[in-house]
C-alpha cells in the first residue's frame, strides 16, 4: 500500500514519529498542525528502552546517543529526612537487560530532531496553522476540514492530536475526562544553581503524603528538570502554559527536606508552570473506517509511569508497519489496534495504580523495595519494530 497518501493530524511526538516511520517505509505523508510555529514546552522526557527502540527504528538512535542524558543512578527518597529509601534502576544496565538505552532528554531537543528528520525526507511535509475541525469519509478516501477553511483529502487519516483530540471527537463519542484531585508543577533550572541540593542520585523521586517530587538532569547535566505532583483541589485547568508561583509550589511541599525547597526556590519565575491532572478510561476501539488514532488521542494516561510519549512513539512505528504489511487500510488498522490495545490499556491502568502507590501516606513502606518492583520496568522489553503484527 505504499502509494497510499496519509494525512497525520498533529505534529507532536507521536504524529512526527508515525510520519517518519511511514516515510521510511515509502509512504507519502502530510502532517497538519494547529500551531502557527513548531516547538515543544521546556520540560524533560524519559525515553525508556521500548521508546528508544522506536526512535532507533526511525533513524534517531545516533541522535539520542549524542544528545540525551543517561542517568547513572536513581533513588526513591523520603520526603522529610531526604534519605534514600531505595535505589531505582538507572545504572546503565538497561542496554544489557533490554537491548536499548534508557535516556532523559529535553522535549524540545527531541521534537526538533523529529521535525528536522521529517523535513529532510520532504521539506513540505508539515503544514502549520491547520487546526483540524472535522472529517468526512467516502468509500476510498477521507477528507479533513480545517478551521482555516482549507480541506485535505487522502487515503487514510491518523489523529495524533493529543489528549483533547478533535479527531477523536469527530469519529468516536467519548465521555468527558475526570479531574483526579491532583495537580502538577513543572520547572527547569540551571544545574549549577541547584548543585548543593542534588545530593542523592542524579535521577530521583521524593515521596510524601499525597505528593511526589521528581528531578533529573538534562543536556549533559547542564539543566535540571523538576516535576511535583500534589493532591489539591486548588484549581482544575489542564494545559501546558499555565504559570505557577513559587509560593504555590512551596506551599504544597511544606515540611519536606531542604533539598526540595532549595530546588523549587532556585527555579526562575518564568520557568514555573502548573496543570491539573485529568483521567480518562480506556476506549474499546479507536478506528472508524479510514481514520484512526494514536498516542494521547487514543489512550491519554496519567504521568506516573512516564510512558505516555513512549506509547505514542510505539504506536507510530507499529501503525506504519501495519500499513506496509496489509493490503487494505481496514486490515492494517485492525492489525494495528490488535497489536496495541491491550498494551496501551495495561499501561494506562498501571499508570493509575502507580500514582496511588507513589502517593503513599507512609513512604517508610518503600525501604528495601527492590528496584525491579517499579511497575514500568517489565514494559521496557517491548520492541515496536519487531513485535508481531
Ligand atoms: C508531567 C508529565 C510528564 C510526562 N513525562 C513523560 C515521560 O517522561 N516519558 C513519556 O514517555 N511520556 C511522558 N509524558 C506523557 C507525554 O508527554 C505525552 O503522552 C505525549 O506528549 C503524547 O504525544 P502525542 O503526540 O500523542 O500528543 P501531543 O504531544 O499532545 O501532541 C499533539 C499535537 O497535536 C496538535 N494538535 C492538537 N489539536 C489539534 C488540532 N485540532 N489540529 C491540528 N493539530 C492539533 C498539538 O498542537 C500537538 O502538536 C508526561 C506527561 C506529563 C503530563
Amino acid at each position: 500500500m505504499r502509494d497510499l497518501s496519509v494525512l497525520v493530524i498533529g505534529a507532536g511526538m507521536g504524529g512526527l514519529t508515525a510520519a517518519l516511520a511511514l516515510q521510511k517505509l515509502g509512504f507519502k505523508v502530510k502532517i497538519y498542525e494547529q500551531a502557527p510555529a513548531l516547538g515543544e514546552v521546556g520540560a524533560g522526557l524519559t525515553i525508556s528502552p521500548n521508546a528508544t527502540r522506536a526512535l532507533e527504528f526511525v533513524g534517531l538512535g545516533p541522535f539520542m546517543a549524542e544528545h540525551a542524558d543517561k542517568p547513572s543512578s536513581g533513588a526513591l527518597v523520603h520526603y522529610r529526612t531526604g534519605e534514600a529509601l531505595t535505589k531505582t534502576q538507572r545504572d546503565g544496565s538497561f542496554l544489557e537487560q533490554f537491548g536499548a538505552e534508557y535516556y532523559q532528554i529535553h522535549r524540545a531537543d527531541l521534537h526538533d530532531a523529529l521535525v528536522a528528520a521529517v523535513r529532510d525526507n520532504d521539506k513540505d511535509a508539515i503544514l502549520l496553522n491547520h487546526a483540524f475541525a472535522t472529517l468526512t469519509q467516502e468509500d476510498n478516501s477521507v477528507t479533513a476540514q480545517f478551521e482555516n477553511g482549507e480541506t485535505a483529502t487522502g487515503d487514510v487519516l491518523i489523529g495524533a492530536d493529543g489528549s483533547r483530540s478533535a479527531v477523536r471527537g469527530s469519529i468516536i463519542d467519548t465521555v468527558a475526562p475526570k479531574f483526579t484531585g491532583q495537580a502538577a508543577f513543572r520547572g527547569m533550572v540551571l544545574a549549577e544553581a541547584v548543585a548543593p541540593y542534588m545530593t542523592i542520585a542524579n535521577s530521583s523521586t521524593t515521596m510524601g503524603p499525597g505528593h511526589i517530587f521528581t528531578r533529573y538532569y538534562l543536556r549533559h547535566e547542564a539543566l535540571v528538570n523538576v516535576v511535583g505532583i500534589a493532591k489539591t483541589e486548588a484549581w482544575k485547568e489542564e494545559g501546558w502554559s499555565i504559570r505557577a508561583t513559587h509560593e504555590e509550589f512551596l506551599t504544597e511541599y511544606q515540611g519536606w527536606n531542604e533539598n526540595v525547597a532549595g530546588i523549587i526556590k532556585a527555579i526562575p519565575k518564568d520557568k514555573l508552570y502548573k496543570w491539573a491532572l485529568f483521567d480518562r478510561d480506556p476506549i474499546p476501539e479507536w478506528t472508524v473506517g479510514r481514520a484512526t488514532l494514536l498516542g494521547d488521542a487514543a489512550h491519554p494516561m496519567l504521568p506516573f509511569l512516564g510512558m505516555g510519549a513512549a506509547m505514542a512513539l510505539e504506536d507510530g512505528v507499529v501503525l506504519a508497519r501495519c500499513l506496509e504489511k496489509y493490503d487494505t487500510p481496514t486490515a492494517a488498522f485492525a492489525a494495528y489496534e490488535d497489536a496495541r490495545k491491550e498494551r496501551t490499556k495495561g499501561v494506562l491502568l498501571d499508570s493509575r495504580k502507580q500514582g496511588i502507590w507513589y502517593q503513599t501516606s507512609d513512604p517508610d513502606n518503600f525501604k528495601g523495595f527492590a528496584s525491579t518492583g517499579e511497575m514500568r520496568v517489565p514494559l521496557m522489553g517491548y520492541d515496536p519494530g519487531s513485535t508481531p503484527i
